[in-house]
């Protein structure tokens, strides 16, 4: 059992706002949201970051970002536009050591977000 703080959210352990779930992804809403949607959107494989992906995990990949688009339609943001991120590492400033692609829109983004 881990302690990573995302790992505890999959497993229920600490509540979230769920607005996907399926076998392999979980996306749920930002505690502290930088815009009027802010979802991250997560494997329940617990992998560190994007640089702990392996060959393998092509098929992981593509089904995150069918749940990012899940994301997009369910919170109505999948016309007007919106931006992923995945942050890496002490300079990505990531500071949860669980791999997740933020999902920001409901308003148009300047580059600093
Ligand atoms: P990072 O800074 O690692 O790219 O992103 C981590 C994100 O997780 C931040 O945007 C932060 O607001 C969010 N976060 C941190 N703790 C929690 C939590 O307990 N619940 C939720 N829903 N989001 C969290
Ligand atoms: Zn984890």
């Amino acid at each position: 059992m881990t302690d990573c703080l995302f790992c505890k959210i999959i497993r229920g352990e600490l509540p979230s706002r769920k607005v996907y779930e399926d076998e392999d992804v979980v996306a749920f809403w930002d505690i502290a949201p930088l815009a009027p949607v802010h979802v991250l959107t997560i494997p329940k494989k617990h992998i560190q970051s994007a640089m702990e992906l392996g060959d393998e995990d092509g098929e992981l990949l593509a089904k995150l970002h069918h749940g990012i688009r899940e994301v997009a339609r369910a919170t109505g943001i999948a016309e007007s536009g919106f931006r992923i991120i995945s942050n890496v590492g002490f300079d990505g400033q990531q500071t949860v050591p669980h791999l997740h692609f933020h999902v920001i829109g409901g308003r148009e983004l300047d580059w600093n977000a």
